[in-house]
């Protein structure tokens, strides 16, 4: 059977690859910053053909440490700020279980966030990348048959668009 999924995706996480992680949890939006190469990276990823989707863990919820209206204040932000960066960011994903409250499967490292994601918008996942700066964020993305691509925490995303941007055969 041929294959609907034509689309190709990178799949970010959100705190400590497009927002600086200051080592917990990010409650509200105004602790939201968006690091300085992140708007200029994925305008060039958008060019290129990618599918812009973020793919984030709010565990944070589930311990009451913010609400789910946190949550989603920032992320009306990010997809504005997105959008004036014509880098129109095609979804955000966030699972807001933690283990401390049971067991979640899309919670990252589960993968269930990014096979979501891929099944809506028809990506092919040997055509996508997930960047993240946690092992969990790449075992997601493997669980998902996506390739991972690791960064440290709050690294200038723009040096790291070459291992996005290769060639493909
Ligand atoms: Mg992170």
């Amino acid at each position: 059977m041929m294959s609907l999924a034509t689309n190709k995706a990178v799949f970010l996480d959100r705190d400590g690859v497009i927002n600086h992680d200051p080592g917990d949890y990010t409650r509200h939006i105004s602790e939201f910053t968006i690091l300085p190469t992140v708007l200029p990276a994925v305008k060039i990823l958008h060019d290129a053909g990618y599918l812009l989707i973020i793919i984030t863990n709010q565990g944070g919820i589930a311990k009451g440490e913010y609400t789910a209206a946190d949550v989603d204040e920032i992320h009306a932000f990010l997809t504005a700020s997105c959008r004036q960066a014509e880098a129109p960011i095609t979804a955000i994903y966030y699972s807001p279980h933690h283990e401390s409250s049971g067991k979640s499967l899309s919670r990252k490292p589960g993968s269930l966030m990014i096979e979501r994601a891929l099944a809506r918008y028809k990506i092919n996942p040997e055509l996508s990348f997930m960047v993240g700066d946690k092992m969990r964020d790449l075992e997601a993305a493997a669980g998902a048959g996506v390739k991972g691509v690791l960064i440290p925490t709050n690294a200038p995303l723009s040096e790291y668009l070459h291992l996005l941007l290769l060639p493909r055969t």
